[in-house]
């Protein structure tokens, strides 16, 4: 038997009902923010995650699926979202329209990860990236707009951490003093956060190990270290999120698993997930743009897994589907006037169904019942009479075939 590959799953159909619920309401929320619809392709240069999320991430160093295409370039399975929407933007010459431009993504993403409870080698992400402004009110407006998801969803547990990683040149005299520090206490740590030192020492804040996370509460805090302006910055975020009643913990460890964040960054955890508990996260990325070439422009985000909200959501309402009619046989030479009725019922606008496995006239009632069909139309003989029962009243009577959409259409006002 051919199974679906590890770390990926399908999406069966009650599945995929309740998905829908939690991409209709996301939806939803961020087009009546401003944010249209954007997808990407589902693989790319794989020099543009190298270059936009950068080499020394988990994400570029061991999580990508790359392969070579038959002309020899290195192509890549997208990872991420925000690399492939700035790389639109540039292409399309986005930075000519009104700013920001707002963009959202319903997409799949691929990584090749250890598959877990809520971590898997293809998932979806919802995606929201304001493009083409500096304001804190963006990151705020943002960040409310991902909390208003999530409380819709009926995930309660969600805890936000925020935090702020100042500019890239505030980074590099804090980089020394950190590598400073973890060099001083190498004894302590776990043999990958050593190993990580010099290309990626922010990662030792991300350390699972008991012995690291307790080194790195002395560790001096980026935080601490940030510019007066990224200060400002952050405070305005802050003060917009208090006077919108959003709760957070600013957390100086929080660093995120891409270079390109810079000021705001944020992480909804949900503790009920366990040990992949990130539910949604994002920041600002104001230099990814002109790294990636494109004209200097700054710019906001996040990401929210839709398989780990799933997890974390509360009841969802789902809508069982109805079917006004189900076209019954009393013979099997009565059926191709049985398909002129169902035909018929799609082209009125009524949902309709028709036998399509041999069953008995008991059979067919049965699956009528099955799917809470509302009639079933029982086509008689040569097709001329039909039987129409009311399955909610059990009421049935006999009519031309001619006749039934227009009872059903009547019943349908009456009712
Ligand atoms: P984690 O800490 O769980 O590895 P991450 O920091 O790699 O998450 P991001 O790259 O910021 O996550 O992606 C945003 C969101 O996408 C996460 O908060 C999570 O909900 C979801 N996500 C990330 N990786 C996976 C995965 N492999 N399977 C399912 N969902 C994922
Ligand atoms: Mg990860």
């Amino acid at each position: 038997m051919i199974q679906a590959p590890r770390g990926t799953f399908d999406v069966l159909p009650e599945e995929a009902a309740r998905r829908e619920v939690v991409e209709a309401l996301a939806k939803r929320i961020l087009e009546s923010a401003g944010f249209a619809r954007i997808e990407t392709p589902a693989f790319e240069h794989t020099e543009l995650f190298a270059r936009g999320v950068g080499e020394s991430t988990d994400i570029v160093q061991k999580e990508m699926y790359s392969f070579e295409d038959a002309g020899g370039r290195s192509l890549t399975l997208r990872p991420e979202g925000t690399a492939p929407v700035c790389r639109a933007y540039i292409e399309h010459g986005m930075h000519k329209l009104p700013q920001p431009v707002k963009l959202f993504y319903l997409s799949s993403f691929f990584r090749a990860e250890a598959p877990q409870r809520g971590r898997h080698r293809q998932f979806w992400q919802i995606g929201a990236e304001t493009i083409g402004s500096a304001e804190p009110a963006a990151d705020a407006e943002l960040i409310l707009l991902l909390f208003e998801i999530l409380r819709t969803l009926g995930v309660r547990d969600a805890v936000l951490h925020l935090s702020s990683l100042g500019t890239p040149e505030a980074r590099v005299e804090y980089l020394d003093e950190l590598k400073t520090y973890l060099r001083a206490h190498q004894d302590e740590l776990s043999e990958e956060t050593r190993g990580r030192i010099d290309l990626n020492p922010l990662r030792a804040f991300d350390a699972t190990d008991a012995r690291t996370r307790a080194t790195m509460t002395n560790a001096p805090k980026l935080l601490d270290r940030v510019s007066a302006d990224d200060l400002e910055h952050f405070a305005i975020v802050r003060r917009l999120l208090d006077d919108a009643g959003v709760m957070y913990e600013v957390d100086p460890t929080l660093v995120r698993g891409l270079d390109y964040y810079t000021r705001t960054v944020y992480e909804f955890r949900s503790p009920s997930l366990g040990a992949q508990s990130g539910v949604g996260a994002g920041g600002r990325y104001d230099r990814l743009i002109e790294q990636l070439d494109g004209p200097a422009t700054p710019a906001s985000g996040w990401a929210a897994g839709v398989e780990r909200m799933l997890l974390a959501a509360g009841e969802l309402p789902t809508f069982p589907a109805v079917t006004d009619l189900y076209v019954a046989v009393a013979e099997p030479g009565a059926s191709a006037r049985a398909f002129e009725l169902l035909r018929a019922a799609r082209r009125a606008g009524l949902s309709a169904q028709q036998e399509l496995a041999g069953r008995s006239l008991k059979g067919q009632l049965k699956q009528a019942d099955r799917i809470h069909a509302r009639y079933v139309a029982i086509v008689g003989d040569d097709g001329t009479q039909t039987s129409l029962r009311n399955m909610h009243s059990g009421d049935q009577r006999e009519l031309p075939t001619g006749d039934v959409i227009r009872a059903i259409l009547r019943g349908n006002r009456l009712s």
